[in-house]
């Protein structure tokens, strides 16, 4: 029959996209319970459903910070049967940390680790009953390589990376199978959202050049990198699609192929000086020169790694 499939943070971007992907499926293999924080916000995915909303697309209110609300959407699912849960909710946070309060880093780990955490913690004695699963987490290439003044964003994705990680060895013994996607760059309202956080960012206690490194040699090469580098929200959705019907279903899965040198990288030099010296190259050496630099890494991407990527062609 159907499979069950729900997905949090659907009012936008890859969620949306991923929602509507699966409720259209020709041969309607999927029931989406599409879900999202604040149902007023539902009109950009009851457009892009059409016709498939209430017949293999329904929608239920979840806030993944909230004990509750996450209770209450599993318990009003039928026999609280779910065979997908793909986790996408997540925000982003960029700056220089001494501009950021405490407070706004909680904030990301409530949503990026911790709502996580609440959504497996619900769905999974469900899913070990029944020995069958797939529990699909949007992590991110931030969550396998650090990325510069994305410092808290991506130590929320490598604590979830940590945690599934640990987690797949015994829900396979469950028959339950755990995957994390690992986009680089999507165009989002993720993307715009920073942007507009940025520009409204004072940047108290942050001394002048710590600023304008920020401003002025990352945010210009970061603009570049997601105008040459970019996947759609479909290109992932796509992606994820081809994760969920896997006969064997990999655990990490990198959607973009100009990515892999950076992870292969991290693994050719276990002490991370390749990492660090390249990426500090990259950003204070070739920074202007960044158009160069992103063909370079395209002539590098050879066919051997990118096999190694779920492709969403
Ligand atoms: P987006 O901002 O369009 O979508 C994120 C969604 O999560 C929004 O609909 C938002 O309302 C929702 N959300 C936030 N807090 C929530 C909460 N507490 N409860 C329920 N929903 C909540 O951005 P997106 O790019 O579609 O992001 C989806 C996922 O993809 C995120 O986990 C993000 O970290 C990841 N990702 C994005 C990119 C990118 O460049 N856009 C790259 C890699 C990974």
């Amino acid at each position: 029959g159907q499979k069950v499939v729900l997905i949090t943070g659907c009012s936008s971007g890859i969620g949306l996209r991923i929602a509507v992907l699966l409720a259209t499926d020709e041969q309607k293999r999927y029931h989406v319970i599409a879900t999202m924080r604040d149902l007023k916000r539902k009109d950009k995915l009851m457009e892009a459903a059409g016709d498939v909303y209430e017949k293999t697309l329904v929608l239920l209110p979840l806030d993944v910070c909230s004990d509750e609300s996450v209770k209450q959407c599993i318990n009003n699912i039928k026999d609280r049967h779910i065979d997908i849960l793909i986790n996408n909710a997540g925000v982003g946070l960029l700056g220089p940390v001494e501009s950021i309060s405490m407070e706004e880093m909680k904030r990301v780990f409530e949503t990026n680790f911790f709502g996580v955490v609440r959504m497996i913690k619900e769905v999974m004695p469900d899913m070990k009953r029944r020995r069958s699963g797939h529990i699909v987490v949007m992590s991110s290439v931030m969550g396998l390589q650090g990325v510069v003044f994305n410092d808290v964003y991506t130590a929320s994705k490598f604590a979830m990376e940590g945690f599934c990680e640990s987690m797949a060895v015994q829900l396979l013994k469950f028959n339950i199978r755990l995957s994390m996607i690992e986009p680089g760059p999507v165009h989002t309202e993720f993307e715009t959202k920073m942007m507009e956080d940025v520009a409204k960012m004072e940047f108290p206690g942050t001394d002048a050049d710590t600023v304008r490194y920020f401003k002025e040699v990352y945010l210009p090469s970061s603009k570049d990198i997601f105008e040459a580098m970019g996947q759609t929200p479909e290109d992932i959705a796509k992606c994820t699609q081809k994760v969920i019907e896997a006969r064997n279903p990999r655990f990490r899965n990198l959607t973009n192929s100009l990515y892999t040198p950076i992870v292969a990288m991290k693994y050719a030099d276990e002490t991370g000086g390749l990492s660090v010296n390249t990426f500090y190259n990259l950003l204070f050496n070739f920074g202007p020169l960044m158009h160069i630099t992103m063909s370079i890494l395209k002539c590098l991407t050879c066919s051997c790694l990118r096999r190694r990527t779920v492709s969403p062609n």
